[in-house]
């Protein structure tokens, strides 16, 4: 490989970058194909929100590099796809028929409903600037819905507020299928619903939301080790993407704030643009579950063990990670504007794997035959391997400057020496460094950077 000296058409000027807001994101987002509004042609839909094409791949992307962290990877988790629709008993056993409930309070002026632990209610409404609450009350924030052709109570079922539950309903199953050994984990991505009194902040907090779930079983007395690996693990696998660890910051909830199952729980936080909050929790649920479903059903949701001849049920741990709060972190972490000589370059710094497009190909002048037949010949052969754009519409500056945008790590440019040698240029989107490489080994070569450790630049 031969290194370029010069090449990309942006020289940068040394200032601060300018940080993110979040306007600037949802701008970049909807332009870009990231993220829209869920029926925005009517005016919009609270708390959902439509993956347009390339928000698609970065999910898609997110949940394969999870799934390969937690479970490919892994000899001792297994992993389950089972339905958001599930028997009521569920969550009756479980707790969430009584407990799954958020504090909510209105404002008796504006008629304005807010989650009353997050808003002081010393103060005045946000909406209105009155004071005028009403008693604060709990509000359960499961969906409901009717089975089958009669709406009566018998038919009522929920949409599953978290994907955790039929872990524990398949214990035994899954368990017995894999014949799994102490301990070991149950994991699954799905949607799962909630119908939060206030959603908002963008992805951040929605009422259909989707949760990539471990639980991992234990037996008891080992899970307060269990829980501090898990803790350490989930932290590097963020930082490992790319998220800056000083973004992050611990919260350990006090004992009297606990949920009902669980003997301990951290949150991950990320300190978003709107304050610091909740990226990933991580629960120490005990033996609740199993024992709870245990009761309900009859069933006994035990682990016998071969060599001591004893029954036990299991404790677990629970690392319970949003898909979309991951991509929003993700977005945040990757968006950066530098200033230049032509104005603004904004750049997603993306993890080559999570990015939606990996390369993009480009011949250097449109009206050249040979160079479009060349790179429509390239952008064939790497389709159906790598997510790959094929682009000849403006100077290459630009559309270089659009798969920044994107986040595209790659791009290749045809020119008139890949005609004589065969030669392309691989330009990197972080150092802008472009590299003549041999076209005919360039799939090799583009596989064996994404297989690469990567760094988020600064
Ligand atoms: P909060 O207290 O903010 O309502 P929670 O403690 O109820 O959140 P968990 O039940 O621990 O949240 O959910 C596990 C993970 O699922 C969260 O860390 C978050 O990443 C994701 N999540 C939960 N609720 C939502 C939501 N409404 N929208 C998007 N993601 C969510």
């Amino acid at each position: 490989m031969i290194p370029l000296l010069s090449g990309d058409d942006t020289r940068l000027m040394p200032q601060a970058p300018a940080p993110v807001t979040m306007d600037k994101l949802v701008s970049l987002c909807k332009r870009r194909g990231f993220v829209f509004q869920s029926s925005e042609i009517y005016g919009g839909f609270n708390g959902v929100w439509d993956y347009g094409p390339l928000g698609a791949e970065l999910r898609n992307n997110i949940k394969a590099a999870w799934w390969r962290d937690f479970v490919h990877k892994r000899d001792d988790v297994v992993g389950l796809d089972s339905g958001i629709l599930a028997s009521p008993r569920v969550w009756e056993a479980s707790g969430h028929l009584k407990n799954f409930t958020d504090p909510m309070v209105e404002c008796k002026n504006c008629k304005g409903r807010f989650r009353a632990d997050h808003i002081d209610l010393e103060k005045n409404c946000p909406t209105c600037g009155k004071k005028d609450w009403s008693d604060v009350r709990m509000f359960n924030t499961m969906f409901k819905t009717f089975v089958g052709p009669v709406e009566d109570d018998a038919s009522v079922a929920y949409l599953r507020p978290e994907t955790c539950q039929a872990i524990f309903t398949n214990f035994k199953l899954v368990q017995g299928a894999m014949r799994k050994k102490l301990p070991f984990g149950i994991a699954q991505i799905g949607k799962a619903f909630r119908n939060e009194i206030t959603p908002g902040n963008f992805i951040f907090r929605l009422r259909e939301l989707e949760q990539m779930e471990l639980e991992y079983f234990v037996r008891p007395g080992d899970d307060e080790r269990a829980f501090d690996d898990w803790l350490q693990h989930d932290l590097d696998w963020l930082t490992s993407y790319g998220v800056r660890r000083n973004m992050l910051e611990l919260l350990e909830h006090p004992k009297e704030k606990l949920s009902h199952y669980s003997k301990r729980t951290v949150d991950i936080e990320y300190k978003f643009p709107f304050g610091q909050s909740e990226l990933w929790g991580l629960a120490n649920r005990t033996d609740y579950d199993l024992t709870q479903h245990s009761k309900a059903s009859g069933e006994e949701l035990e682990y016998f063990d071969e060599e001591t001849k004893e029954h036990v049920v299991p404790f677990v741990i629970e690392p319970s990670l949003g898909v979309d709060r991951m991509m929003l972190v993700v977005l945040l972490e990757a968006y950066e504007e530098q200033q230049d000589k032509e104005g603004i370059r904004t750049v997603m710094h993306l993890h080559p794997r999570l990015a939606p497009v990996k390369v993009a190909i480009l011949p250097l002048v449109k009206k050249d035959e040979q160079l479009v037949a060349k790179s429509r010949a390239i952008f064939k052969e790497l389709r159906g391997e790598l997510t790959v754009q094929y682009d000849e519409t403006s100077t290459v500056g630009r559309r270089y400057r659009r798969q920044d945008e994107i986040g595209t790590p790659w791009c290749v440019t045809v020119d008139g020496q890949t005609l004589e040698d065969g030669t392309v240029t691989i330009r990197d989107r972080d150092s802008m460094e472009q590299v003549r490489f041999p076209s005919e080994g360039l799939l090799d070569e583009l596989q064996r950077r994404l297989r690469q450790p990567w760094q988020r630049p600064g």
